[in-house]
């Protein structure tokens, strides 16, 4: 499943077996020191074996393409960190949308989550926003917005 946003960013949503399939075809011709830090040996191994630790849900090229796991499609937060490094940015140790930990992600201070929906409206209608109950179950493992959720 492909969408093209307003400023030519293409967006594919691939089933797991094909995301890890890119995701190891892309990271073949990056030297493995340049690998993202939770992708690096050591905490691929623990999350691997005890299934706690970080596994991408998505990612950018530098040809400025993105690919997301379809069962991470109504993530705004995801999308709108990819878009980001379409954009340009790089990662950050912030709890913002730049962080590359998934859970980390609270502040928005660059906009990304209003850009990202006025370049993919489509995305946004179809997967994001009638999506936002599943979005708190897939990120619920964290217990955090769960437990906000029963309290709110
Ligand atoms: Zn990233």
């Amino acid at each position: 499943m492909k969408y093209v946003g307003k400023d030519g960013t293409p967006v594919f949503y691939l089933s797991d077996e094909d995301f890890n399939q890119k995701l190891n075809e892309y990271l073949k011709d990056i030297p493995k020191e340049q690998w993202p830090r939770y992708m690096q040996e050591r905490p691929l191994y623990i999350y691997r074996t005890t299934g706690i630790g970080y596994y991408p849900n998505g990612m950018a090229t530098s040809e400025g393409e993105i690919y997301i796991r379809y069962r991470a499609r109504g993530d705004p937060e995801l999308l709108a960190h990819e878009y980001g490094h379409v954009l340009g940015l790089g990662h950050t140790d912030n709890f913002t949308t730049m962080n590359p930990v998934g859970h980390k992600r609270f502040g928005d201070p660059h906009n990304l989550i209003p850009k990202t929906k006025a370049n993919f409206p489509e995305i946004w209608r179809k997967h994001i926003h009638p999506h936002e109950a599943y979005r708190h179950t897939l990120i619920g493992g964290l217990g955090l917005m769960t437990a906000w959720a029963w309290f709110a």
